[in-house]
């Protein structure tokens, strides 16, 4: 961390903050007729645990890929004031993923980005690569992300947002909410500080 400055967090949108299985399940039920929960999705390999082909898969991401529908997606509870806290004592960046078969999700989802985070909102970068990003903090869903990003980063902290997905990795720091990651960060920007 500089001396004086606020150390980086990099925040992924799906999962902590944007409802991408509520999007997604609401697709494959509109596709397909076919309905599903979010605690049966407990594996990231979505078509396997939810037992999917292909073309029921392709069908959903149809939807999902339609205008306007990154702009509509549900909100984690807690995550708009979370988010906006945790940005008064870090640098924070949305890093997100784009979603290739969508021609406006990027568009949809800055506009999303802007319209609960404000000025805030404007510091996102689109891209799948999350380890070309560096930071103190990399907090997100995905712990193949996680992983590569630490190895680019090893004295920096990867944070497992927790989801059902992700519960049978036990290799990072888990939070599940945005009370628990405020006083993780608060306290190890103590840490930094009492050591620089
Ligand atoms: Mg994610």
């Amino acid at each position: 961390m500089k001396e004086h400055s606020l150390p980086r967090l990099l925040m992924d949108v799906d999962g902590p903050i944007a409802n991408f299985q509520k999007l997604y399940l609401d697709s494959l039920l509109e596709a397909t007729g076919i309905k599903k929960t979010e605690k049966e999705w407990d594996e990231w390999d979505t078509m396997k645990c939810l037992g999917l082909t292909v073309e029921q898969d392709k069908a959903a991401y149809a939807i999902v890929s339609l205008p306007h529908r990154a702009f509509n997606m549900s909100v984690h509870p807690g995550a708009q004031k979370g988010v906006l806290k945790i940005s008064t004592i870090t640098d924070l960046y949305f890093v997100t993923s784009p979603l290739d078969t969508s021609p406006t999700w990027q568009y949809d989802r800055n506009q999303w980005l802007r319209h609960l985070f404000g000025e805030l909102g404007r510091k996102v970068a689109h891209t799948a690569d999350k380890h070309i990003c560096s930071g103190e903090y990399l907090v997100d869903d995905k712990p193949s992300n996680l992983e590569k990003w630490s190895a680019e980063y090893p004295n920096s902290t990867p944070i497992l947002w927790d989801m059902p997905h992700n519960e049978s990795t036990t290799e990072f720091t888990r939070v599940s909410s945005y009370d628990e990651l405020y006083k993780l960060i608060a306290d190890e920007n103590l840490k930094r500080y009492n050591q620089g």
